[in-house]
């Protein structure tokens, strides 16, 4: 070959040197046309005094090539030491995280044989914006925030891999009876962008029926698409499910840069010892060569690696005396992989990636529409420790400003004032809602001056949201019970 394309490496800790010493041998063999850079992160990098596990001059690395092939790291437990994965997703705008989980059966052990589901996890926001507060002694809160760009971008993502893949059905899980403006606009987002793809079914289920739906019979989904937390609790249930964590690799798609890995850890137990399976970064590594238009070594690699499976040569990991015909440590496997370069399965199917390039996603982005907003009343937080919600309302309800006067007292989201129930038990945490009446949007002015009373009168106000509409649409919850 003629060309090469850059690639950053990481060799990782643990059992991460032997796999991806194994990995780059197979890739060598099939021919691909990589050059690689070579980085450090993990354990090493954190203990020299860089607490999120990686140097200044590795970013240049990843930005320059754009393509990051990663064996896994140490995090080393507590002492301020940051999620390297959390970092890199964030710091490179890897939005999509996408985990194949598929069976080998009968190969690979697994109760369901026939498995064949990928899971497409926005990567970027929801609960992990890691925006957390203590707002009362009793209270702590985690912001929860989906964009529409987010939403859009990842279920876009969803649909051009389905389409590029040939799969047939997208399905999305969020929560929306409860989260209706979160959840919500994930939902609506992929109602719109399914219209876009009427060769694709689309689907949405309930997360928590659809989870159950999944871990019981997961032949019923093919792509399913979700927000950050339920992705990354799911992905490891379906990774689990499907045979062996040691089998399943996954990629962080950006823009601009994409980044490679097994889904496993470093197995520091089994480090050094040539047992580790090299599986799960191989997967990995085959996603990346699609992700680099060169399907057909993907498609070569892929498929020596399957009639390796097939042939019963088998790490430790997978081993079963009815089925296997070789137990074999890390470079054996990789041998014999080698050795297989060229050949398909024969019962196993095999693979056959299309060299497409994924399309871009923020041109596709919906173009921002002109809306009208208008500020209606305000909800304003206090931490109060009498947890007498009558008298609170009772209180509350003589300070006015402009057309503001209280509506409603929640605790926890539960309408506890006008007419609460006894039984309601009350933390020390209120969300005090002033409503203006008839009047639309009301000058912010006329809010601070409620904040004022209300201070000047003793109440510890912890902070504000404004009640507004878009487009005369009212844009946030009720009081349950309200
Ligand atoms: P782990 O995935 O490293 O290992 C759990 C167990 O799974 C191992 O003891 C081993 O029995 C088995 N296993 C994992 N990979 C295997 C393979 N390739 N072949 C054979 N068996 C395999 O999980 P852990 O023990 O919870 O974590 C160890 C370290 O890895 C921790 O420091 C953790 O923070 C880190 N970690 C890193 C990543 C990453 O870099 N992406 C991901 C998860 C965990």
């Amino acid at each position: 070959m003629s060309y090469s394309i850059p690639v950053t490496v990481a060799y990782g800790d643990g059992i991460g040197p032997e796999i991806m010493e194994a990995t780059l041998r197979i890739l060598e063999a099939a021919k691909a046309p990589l050059a690689y850079e070579t980085i450090q992160i993990g354990e090493k990098v954190y203990q020299s005094g860089h607490s999120a596990g990686i140097r200044p001059e590795a970013w240049e690395s990843l930005r320059r090539t754009k393509v990051f092939l990663k064996a896994p790291i140490t995090t080393p437990q507590g002492g301020g030491f940051k999620s390297l994965n959390v970092t890199t997703r964030k710091m490179l705008g890897l939005y999509a995280n996408v985990r194949p989980c598929i069976s080998y059966a009968p190969f690979v052990a697994t109760k369901h044989p026939t498995m064949d589901v990928v899971i497409i996890r926005e990567n970027e926001e929801d609960l992990y914006a890691g925006i957390e507060h203590q707002q009362t002694p009793e209270v702590v809160q985690c912001l929860k925030l989906i964009s529409r760009p987010g939403c859009e971008k990842i279920v876009r993502y969803a649909f051009n891999y389905a389409r590029q893949y040939g799969r047939s059905k997208v399905t999305c899980f969020t929560k929306d009876n409860i989260m209706k403006q979160t959840d919500g606009l994930f939902h609506q987002v992929f109602d719109e962008i399914a219209k876009e793809y009427p060769e694709i079914e689309a689907e949405h289920w309930i997360v928590d029926i659809g989870a159950a739906k999944l871990a019981d019979t997961p032949e019923a989904f093919d792509v399913i698409v979700m927000p950050n937390l339920y992705g990354d609790i799911l992905s490891d249930v379906a990774a689990q499910i499907a045979g062996s964590v040691g089998l399943a690799g996954s990629s962080n798609i950006g823009e601009e840069v994409a980044m490679f890995e097994a889904i496993h850890g470093s197995a520091p137990r089994r480090a050094g010892q040539n047992l580790a399976n090299p599986s799960g970064l191989l997967l990995g590594a085959i996603m990346m060569l699609v992700h680099l238009g060169e399907g057909e070594v993907a498609s070569k690699v892929h498929n020596a690696w399957l009639k390796t499976l097939e042939d019963g040569i088998h790490t430790y990991d997978i081993y079963k005396e009815s089925v296997s015909t070789e137990r074999v440590g890390t470079k054996e496997f990789a041998d014999a992989v080698i050795a297989r370069m060229g050949q398909l399965p024969t019962q196993l199917k095999a693979v056959h990636y299309a060299s497409v390039k994924a399309e871009p996603i923020k041109d596709k982005l919906s173009v921002r529409k002109p809306v009208t907003t208008e500020t209606v009343g305000v909800d304003i937080f206090l931490y109060h420790e009498d947890r007498d919600a009558a008298l609170l309302g009772e209180g509350l309800k003589q300070y006015t400003a402009g057309p503001l006067s209280l509506s409603m007292i929640t605790n926890r989201g539960v309408k506890v004032w006008p007419d609460g129930f006894a039984e309601t038990f009350c933390t020390d945490h209120w969300r005090c809602r002033f409503k203006a009446g008839d009047v639309n949007n009301v000058p912010y002015e006329e809010i601070l001056q409620l904040q004022a009373k209300l201070t000047e009168a003793g109440y510890r106000i912890i902070k504000t949201e404004n009640l507004c509409t878009f487009d005369g649409k009212p844009a946030f919850s009720a009081g349950q019970g309200a």
